[in-house]
């Protein structure tokens, strides 16, 4: 499950443009010295630097003949925003001291107090968190969790997520859809 390194170019991007993912290389040689946006992790994406998203902009020095377009899932990180409550991050309108946690499903961010669990452990107790949506979506965790009564949810599915990144993407876009 190959994870790499995002980032969104404002340089390139104007606002009626789609929302476009460009690689760490491609961040570092075509769009040095933009104004980058790094969007974490994201498995299987195809780096759009210089495709059809940025027509008439610039093209990929790296590789300049490209796909128009890549079969890319754009979530709303890729405008700046995160959580359920879609919100930027850092936000200059909250002024509540909270953890950010990614799903390892989804690969959202989640403000802790918005993760739909009681209490957020301790960033050393769990290697990797689900947000409540995806949880909802795949039963078995949460079947998985009810064997340990007393735990909490993000206690008792880090151990299953470690099963979950070692399965293929293709049975989590299975469990996903
Ligand atoms: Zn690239
Ligand atoms: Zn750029
Ligand atoms: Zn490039
Ligand atoms: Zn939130
Ligand atoms: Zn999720």
């Amino acid at each position: 499950m190959p994870r790499q390194a995002l980032y969104a170019c404002e340089t390139c991007s104007t606002a009626d443009r789609e929302p476009a993912g460009v690689c760490l290389a491609c961040s570092l040689t075509c769009h040095d010295g933009h104004q980058l946006t790094e969007l974490y992790t994201k498995r299987n994406f195809r780096c759009d630097c210089g495709n059809s998203k940025f027509s008439g902009v610039m093209t990929c020095k790296l590789c300049p003949d490209k796909e128009p377009l890549n079969d890319n899932v754009y979530s709303h990180n890729f405008r700046g925003l995160y959580c359920t409550c879609s919100r930027p991050y850092p936000d200059p309108e909250d002024s509540v001291d909270d953890v950010m946690l990614q799903c390892a499903i989804c690969e959202d961010w989640f403000h802790g107090r918005h993760l739909g669990v009681d209490v957020v452990p301790d960033e050393e107790d769990f290697d990797e968190v689900v947000c409540e949506k995806c949880l909802e979506r795949c039963q078995f965790i949460r079947l998985y969790a009810n064997h340990f009564p007393g735990t909490s949810v993000c206690r008792a599915f880090y151990k299953i997520i470690i099963i979950i990144t070692l399965v293929t993407t293709t049975t989590i876009n299975l469990l996903w859809n």
